[in-house]
């Protein structure tokens, strides 16, 4: 447990993706599926600022496709399935994946905004807490 502030923004982005607090890593980011809690037990930092709106599903939506896409491909050219095979196969694993990859998805895109200081956070953490402006 990391209770220091990120070094860099790609760390940050590794704490949302893991489901931990991008400001100190040490507790939770979400209280449900999508739904982050309203402020760090920890740091306090609170999180109902963020506003990821529809990002998470886009970049979801976007990995899921490369990913699929060679999927697809096999199970369209080396396999003897069936259409509806191929196509139950292929929606299962769709399925899967884009749920899989929305709560990391939505703790990057809460981490991202936080660090540049995005809607309502007010300036980047490392700035701001170190009086640089
Ligand atoms: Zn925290």
């Amino acid at each position: 447990m990391s209770l220091a502030l990120p070094q860099s923004l790609w760390a940050a982005m590794r704490r949302g993706i893991a489901g931990r607090c991008p400001r100190c890593g040490g507790v939770r980011l979400f209280a449900r599926f999508l739904q982050p809690v309203a402020r760090c037990r920890l740091c306090g930092q609170d999180w109902t600022l963020h506003a990821a709106d529809d990002f998470p599903p886009y970049v979801s939506i976007i990995v899921t496709g490369h990913l699929m896409a060679p999927v697809l491909i096999v199970l369209g050219s080396a396999t003897a399935l069936s259409m509806v095979a191929t196509m139950t196969i292929a929606v299962a694993m769709a399925v899967v994946l884009l749920l899989a990859l929305l709560q990391p998805a939505k703790g990057a895109i809460i981490a991202l905004q936080w660090w540049m200081g995005m809607q309502g956070f007010a300036a980047r953490p490392g700035k701001a807490e170190a009086g640089v402006e």
